[in-house]
């Protein structure tokens, strides 16, 4: 299903033109308009899907492998010295646009991003609860 009002839709599906890397029946990828480094890339699933926990198994399964084998290409191609893979699902993880996306973002030494997370000391006992309510 495709949403009409939806910018990664339309872009995807190629109404709105975009700096495409690889495309095939299923995705598009594209480069980021507001790049974290030199070429941030975002694939995008033709169908819409707002986030991870819509995603059908088979789309979530081929988007690896195709992360995959795009990091492989732009890692030789730009050689950059690392890779991150990111995907934010909901506004408290980040997510502005609400159509399933994953940003492949090559990294140099001394690129100036910072991306990850500031460590936050834990117990046994908060490790213990939140395992079991996890698993439970
Ligand atoms: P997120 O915060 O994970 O939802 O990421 C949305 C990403 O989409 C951001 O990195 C934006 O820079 C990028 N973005 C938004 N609109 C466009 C567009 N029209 N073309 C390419 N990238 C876009
Ligand atoms: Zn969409």
């Amino acid at each position: 299903m495709r949403d009409e009002n939806c910018i990664f839709c339309r872009i995807a599906n190629g109404e709105i033109p975009s700096k495409t890397l690889y495309e095939d029946e299923e995705f598009r990828v594209i480069l980021d308009l507001q790049p974290a480094t030199r070429g941030h890339a975002l694939i995008l699933p033709k169908e819409h899907h707002r986030n991870l926990y819509d995603l059908p198994d088979e789309t979530a399964s081929r988007v690896m492998v195709l992360a995959k084998r795009m990091a492989v290409r732009m890692k030789d191609k730009l050689n950059c010295h690392g890779f991150n893979l990111i995907q934010n699902n909901g506004e408290a993880a980040g997510q502005t646009v609400f159509h399933f996306h994953l940003h492949l973002i090559p990294r140099y030494e001394n690129d100036g991003q910072t991306l990850g997370w500031k460590p936050v000391e834990s117990t046994e006992g908060e490790l213990e609860e939140v395992k079991d309510i996890i698993i439970g």
